[in-house]
């Protein structure tokens, strides 16, 4: 098993604090959650930078990621290091995605920017249940959409300053490399989590 705090964006999403120099820092010094995925904002150049720092700590698991703006809203593809060309439908995205074999999350659907009720409508395998950033309310909701879409709920901060980061993750039950994790959410072997003491914001 491992602890993956699924959301998380660097500097290079243009509206986060979080440099990857510290992001790696501050995984590494975390006993609890040993993985992220970089989900910046229609880039994946933060991404990259972490990934290249993070070689210095052998077992730390860097994800790829983008959370792209969709013309519906944000929609996350995980395991592609490639932009997808813009603008673009969900449709679009989730075409470009499968053809990659990656894996599709609806983040925080009725936060702002989020798909809500349309996701339904959408080829995707996983909900962000657990968002740090939204609401009990609006992660109620989330988790009802899974519900009824039956998709795994994953958990993720979004964070977008460093003091947010892994203050909720996910429990995967898989091998710590990127094929088995990603194989592991689709297949539902997911629990969220978050730090003792952590309450929901109103
Ligand atoms: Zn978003
Ligand atoms: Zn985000």
């Amino acid at each position: 098993m491992i602890r993956i705090d699924l959301h998380v964006h660097t500097v290079y999403s243009g509206d986060s604090t979080i440099n990857p120099k510290l992001l790696v820092e501050l995984l590494n010094a975390n006993s609890t959650v040993r993985a992220v995925a970089i989900t910046d904002h229609d880039t994946l150049e933060g991404y990259r930078h972490v990934k290249k720092l993070a070689k210095a700590y052998g077992e730390l698991l860097i994800i790829p990621g983008i959370e792209v703006s969709t013309v519906e809203g944000h929609l996350i593809v995980l395991g592609v290091e490639e932009k997808p060309p813009y603008p673009l439908r969900a449709e679009s995205l989730i075409d470009f995605a499968r053809e990659r074999e990656a894996l599709l999350i609806v983040p925080h659907p009725y936060r702002v920017c989020g798909l809500g009720d349309f996701a339904k409508n959408l080829d995707v395998d996983a909900v962000e249940v657990l968002n740090f950033r939204a609401s009990r309310f609006e992660n109620e909701l989330a988790k009802r959409l899974a519900q009824e879409m039956n998709l795994p709920g994953i958990a993720g901060t979004d964070a977008h300053r460093p003091d947010q980061l892994f203050k909720v993750y996910t429990e995967v039950y898989a091998n710590p490399d990127l094929s088995s994790v990603l194989k592991a959410i689709k297949n539902g072997l997911v629990k969220t989590g978050d730090l003792k003491g952590y309450e929901f914001k109103y």
